[in-house]
């Protein structure tokens, strides 16, 4: 079938919107018509470079829809099911999904090249037929894809696609940060650095896992604004201007939890990050950033104040159980999610949104398909 995609072709190029062929879903996969998605920053680091992915790529992985089509041997879900899409697969039976860890599936091996799990293009041009891929099999700047069963949830119905779709990523991952990841806990000190669409999300776990002071350090004024209707009790601009507070709050000792959840991290940040946290404190990375090996840290300090670094994909999360889990939360009002989108766009703005992003002005902005 003809559908409509924003593809980036080369690094540092814009996305293009063009019209694509799309496959008939195989055995063990499904056809999606999206109807929202999430504009993540993490697709921008394929445009930067800084994720290097197999392009061209139809962009996208925050995605919410509906199942219009399956294949002959789907079982997870089924026609006019409301989806959400999981970047990285739920498989329930490998190693890591057998023991709750299905943020690292194994099947989430080989995603960089953006095809199905058997290596072949659901996606190809219009103008050569040339197969390409879709963000971590997905795709979802597309307003149709395919997709394997095992990287959808089913949706409650009378949930927006345009908030569903932020929950399958941002949200997951930001609100599992402080709640996984720390583990925040009732009484403690938080500090989330950066808080764009995952770490607003990072200042509502902290909130909902009882931290006593969450502390916020970011740069673009209307953001502090908002994470303080988020949660935040205190923010300031930088880790150096919020250090005096955390020495008053800590006896000088430094915070229990230190989330880094910024656009791009590098070795420096993250040693300011974990030098600003405290005896007995995770130091709780959520960003992208760089694949150089170093980080500025004292060994010594590691050592002698027994301090973590906890990595976290997908806010450590079972997407299968978490992303219904945090959608009843936010029916009941425990947590916001339409406060997170700032902007729609459609699918010819995507150029536009990215800016957006990068001058500061969204939270998120979310790609409303017209169909
Ligand atoms: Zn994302
Ligand atoms: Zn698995």
């Amino acid at each position: 079938m003809k559908v409509r995609g924003a593809v980036i072709h080369e690094i540092g190029g814009e996305w293009k919107v063009e019209d694509l062929e799309l496959d008939e879903p195989q055995d063990f996969e499904v056809l999606i018509k999206v109807m929202a998605s999430g504009l993540c920053h993490s697709d921008d680091h394929f445009v930067t470079g800084d994720i290097p992915v197999t392009l061209p790529m139809v962009g996208g992985h925050e995605g919410a829809g509906v199942v219009v089509k399956v294949g002959s041997k789907v079982s997870r879900v089924e026609v006019g099911d409301h989806v959400s899409t999981l970047f990285i697969p739920a498989c329930g039976t490998c190693r890591y999904c057998a023991r709750g860890m299905s943020y690292i599936c194994n099947n989430g091996a080989g995603m960089e090249h953006g095809m199905a799990m058997d290596g072949s293009a659901r996606f190809h041009l219009a103008d050569s037929g040339k197969g390409i891929g879709g963000v971590t099999r997905l795709g979802t700047f597309a307003n149709h894809l395919v997709c394997h069963e095992s990287q959808t949830v089913k949706l409650p119905k009378d949930i927006g696609f345009d908030v569903a779709c932020l929950v399958s990523c941002g949200v997951a991952t930001g609100y599992g940060a402080a709640v996984n990841g720390g583990p925040v806990r009732a009484g403690d000190v938080v500090l989330v650095m950066g808080v764009g669409g995952v770490g607003m999300n990072a200042v509502q776990g902290a909130k909902h896992a009882g931290a006593d002071h969450i502390l916020v350090a970011e740069p673009v004024e209307f953001k502090r604004k908002m994470a303080l209707e988020f949660g935040a009790t205190e923010v300031f601009p930088s880790i150096e201007e919020a250090k005096n507070r955390i020495g008053e709050l800590t006896n000088g000792q430094g915070v229990d939890v230190a989330i880094v959840t910024v656009g791009r991290v590098d070795g420096d940040l993250l040693g300011e990050a974990f030098e600003v946290t405290g005896k007995a404190g995770t130091c709780v990375l959520a960003a992208v950033g760089s694949y150089e090996k170093s980080i500025a840290i004292s060994p010594q300090d590691f050592t002698n104040f027994s301090k973590r670094i906890q990595g976290v994909l997908y806010g450590l999360c079972n997407p299968t159980v978490d992303i219904p889990r945090l959608l009843q939360m936010y029916k009941e009002g425990r947590i916001k999610l339409d406060e997170l989108i700032t902007n729609t766009y459609t699918i010819e703005q995507v150029n536009e949104a990215y800016a957006d992003m990068h001058s500061g002005k969204n939270i998120r902005g979310v790609l409303i398909h017209e169909h």
